[in-house]
């Protein structure tokens, strides 16, 4: 079973001719609401792959939190773990100008304060534990060493990358998956260079699988001697939102049901490009079948 532990979102979202500056008011016509956080994505994404999942975490006690847990209670991921703390939910306020580009304001709300002792009794030595950047990396940390007492294999995400280093506590980490600008981040605090292939060699052992994603150009990765590359199936891609969290979802459901590295890469990359040939991150969360016959199709 996979177990994540991460943050719940709820995005608002406002189409806007021009981003505002400091002071000014900027109207739009309309606003649209989408589940989010990365905790939530990775879980709805590999339930959707076909993994049993739960989800720890938390909502706030107001209107947003039940919005923001409706797709993954439709899709069958237990929410059972998922406390509902006194205060706000998770938001983002995104406003998204006519090129596209776009300005983001998060309150953590409720992601602030999750608590790592609520993994205590979920973990055992044949599930997979997930892990993002979305909430305290001091919980993250705790979460790892949980998971490492109750054999569970760890899954990180790091994105974003935390502050404090914690290059240390790689050793506890059983899967580590980055795209190309988190490989610069970790690469600079290594003192190591920001090339994927050098990443790689660097951090992959024998114990530690290193996933490095790279867009439209697939990914590469490495574990004990062997490297991998798997390339990106062409699709059209519509909008890349979503991509990171839906491979990531499809890779550690493959994992955890014992699929060797290379076909798990292939679904992980069928995943991530399936999820850029629709809009928004959870509801382009692409479904076992679709990613399997795709996967099937990477040479
Ligand atoms: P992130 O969303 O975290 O920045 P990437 O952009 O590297 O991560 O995307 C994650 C994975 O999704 C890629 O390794 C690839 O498999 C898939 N992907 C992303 N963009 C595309 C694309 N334009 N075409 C096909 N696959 C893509």
């Amino acid at each position: 079973m996979i177990t994540v532990f991460g943050s719940i979102n709820l995005d608002l979202v406002v189409a806007v001719p021009h981003l505002p500056g400091a002071g000014q008011t900027v109207s739009g016509p309309d606003h649209q609401t989408f589940p989010g956080g990365k905790g939530a994505n990775q879980a709805l994404a590999a339930c959707r792959a076909g993994a049993p999942v739960r989800l720890v975490g938390a909502v706030g006690q107001d209107a947003f939190g039940p919005l923001a847990l409706a797709n993954m209670r439709a899709a069958g991921v237990d929410l059972a773990a998922v406390r509902t703390l006194p205060g706000a939910s998770g938001l983002a306020f995104i406003g998204i100008d006519a090129e596209g580009e776009n300005q983001i304001i998060v309150a953590s709300g409720a992601n602030a304060r999750v608590d790592a002792n609520w993994l205590e009794g979920h973990l055992s030595n044949e599930d997979t534990l997930i892990l993002q950047g979305e909430v305290p990396f001091s919980q993250t940390k705790r979460a790892i060493a949980c998971a490492n007492r109750a054999g569970a294999s760890v899954f990180w995400n790091p994105a974003p990358v935390p502050r404090e280093d914690f290059l240390p506590g790689l050793d506890a980490v059983d899967t580590l998956v980055v795209n190309e600008s988190e490989v610069e981040e970790l690469a600079a605090l290594a003192g190591i260079g920001g090339e994927p292939d050098a990443f790689i060699n660097h951090f992959a052992t024998d114990t530690r699988r290193v996933v490095v994603t790279l867009g439209a150009k697939g990914v590469k990765a490495g574990f004990a001697g062997d490297r991998y590359q798997v390339a990106s199936p062409a699709v059209r891609a519509v909008d890349t939102t979503g991509a990171g969290d839906a491979f990531c979802g499809a890779l550690a459901a493959a994992l955890d049901a014992g699929t060797p590295t290379l076909r798990a890469l292939k679904e992980g990359a069928a995943a991530g490009a399936l999820a850029c040939t629709a809009t928004g991150a959870q509801s382009s969360a692409p479904r076992r079948e679709d990613i399997h016959r795709l996967a099937d199709q990477i040479v």
